[in-house]
C-alpha cells in the first residue's frame, strides 16, 4: 500500500483552539502511524476575514504543539487562479450559472433542509434568459453556482460509517464563487486537496454535510476520491461545547500556562489513545495511535475533570459550583 498523503486544514479567522488542536493531532498521527506525508494548508480564501497575523499564529502554535509538515504551507489566499481556471472549465461544460440572489432573498426563499441548518437553494436563477442575466449584470454583481444533479452522494466515513445526501433536494444548486469574488469553500478543498495528492482527509464533523458537494466536484473533475474521517466535536467536562472563541481553549494563551505535552496528555485522554491525560510528546503518540479507540469514544469527545476550562487549569468558581 502506498503511504497515505494528509493534511490539516485551518481557517485562520481566529485563533486555534483545543479543537482544531485536537483534530490537527489526530490528522498528523493517523498519517505518521502509517508512514505517511503530512501538508498543512491555511484556508485564507475569506481574504478580509483571515489577516496574515492570524495565520502566522497557527502556524506558530502548531509547531509548538509539535506538529511536522513535509512541505511549505498553502495558501489558499494566493490560489485564486487556480480555483478560476477549474470554475472556468466547469463554465465551459455549460454546468454553472450566474445567481443575482441577495442574502436577503436566500434567506426568505429557501426551504429549510431537514434536521441541519443547510438551506436548501431553489434554483431561482437556473434558467434566466440572456436577456434576464444582462439587465441584472448591470444591477449587481452575481455569484457563480454549480448544476448539481438529482442523485445520491454516498461515502463511507471511516468514524461515521456510511453517509448519504441527494445533492438536488438536499442541498440544492451550490456557490462556487461569490459575489463578492471570493472563491467557495468547496470548490477550493475539493482542488487543493486533489492537486496535493492528498489521499486521507482528517476533519471536524461540522463538515460532514459539505462531503456529497466535494465528491460531486471531484467526480466532475475526475480526481480521486480521498478517505474520509470527521472527528467527534469536543467539549468540556461537563459536555459543553468548547465556545469557538474563547480565551480559554485558545492555544496561544494555552501556551503561556501550559508544556505541549500537558495539551496534548489531555487531547489524548479525550480521544481515547491514553487512558489517563499524562503529559506526552507527538512523537510518543504515533505509536499509540489508531482509530479504533478513537471510535469507541463515541459522538463526542471530553475533556477530562482534569481541564478546568481555563488557562490557569485552576478551579473557577462557576466550575465548582456547578461540580458541587
Ligand atoms: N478550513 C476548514 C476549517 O477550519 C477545514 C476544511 C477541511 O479540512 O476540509 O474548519
Amino acid at each position: 500500500m502506498t503511504p497515505p498523503v494528509g493534511r490539516f486544514a485551518p481557517t485562520p479567522s481566529g485563533q486555534l483552539h483545543l479543537g482544531n488542536a485536537l483534530c490537527a493531532m489526530l490528522a498528523y498521527l493517523s498519517v505518521r502511524a502509517q508512514g505517511g506525508t503530512f501538508l498543512l494548508r491555511i484556508e485564507d480564501v475569506d481574504v478580509p476575514r483571515c489577516p496574515p497575523r492570524l495565520a502566522r499564529q497557527c502556524l506558530e502554535d502548531l509547531a509548538w504543539l509539535g506538529l511536522r509538515w513535509d512541505a511549505p504551507p498553502l495558501y489558499q489566499s494566493q490560489r485564486g487562479d487556480v480555483y478560476a481556471a477549474h470554475a472556468e472549465e466547469l463554465t465551459r461544460r455549460g454546468l454553472t450559472y450566474p445567481c443575482f440572489c441577495t442574502r436577503a432573498a436566500l434567506h426568505a426563499e429557501a426551504a429549510p433542509n431537514l434536521g441541519d441548518t443547510q438551506q436548501v437553494y431553489r434554483g431561482t436563477c437556473a434558467f434566466l434568459s440572456p436577456e434576464e442575466i444582462a439587465s441584472l449584470s448591470r444591477l449587481r454583481r452575481p455569484a457563480l453556482r454549480l448544476r448539481v444533479p438529482d442523485e445520491e452522494y454516498t461515502f463511507t466515513d471511516r468514524l461515521c460509517g456510511a453517509v448519504r445526501e441527494n445533492l438536488k433536494r438536499e442541498c440544492g444548486d451550490f456557490v462556487l464563487r461569490r459575489s463578492d469574488g471570493l472563491w467557495g469553500y468547496q470548490l477550493a478543498v475539493v482542488v487543493d486537496d486533489a492537486l496535493s495528492g492528498v489521499t486521507e482527509v482528517v476533519r471536524g464533523r461540522d463538515i460532514l454535510t459539505a462531503t456529497p458537494r466535494q465528491l460531486y466536484l471531484q467526480r466532475l473533475f475526475g480526481f480521486p476520491q480521498p478517505e474520509y474521517c470527521h472527528i467527534p466535536l469536543l467539549t468540556d467536562a461537563f459536555g459543553r461545547r468548547l465556545a469557538k472563541r474563547a480565551h480559554d481553549t485558545g492555544l496561544t494563551a494555552l501556551r503561556e500556562h501550559a508544556s505541549p505535552e500537558a495539551v496534548l496528555g489531555l487531547l489524548s485522554q479525550a480521544c481515547g489513545l491514553q487512558e489517563e491525560a499524562a503529559p506526552v510528546s507527538m512523537e510518543a503518540l504515533i505509536p499509540l495511535f489508531d482509530w479504533e479507540k478513537v471510535k469507541e469514544k463515541g459522538d463526542t469527545l471530553r475533556l477530562s475533570a482534569q481541564w478546568c476550562g481555563n488557562t490557569e487549569n485552576k478551579p473557577s468558581e462557576k466550575y465548582l459550583e456547578e461540580k458541587a
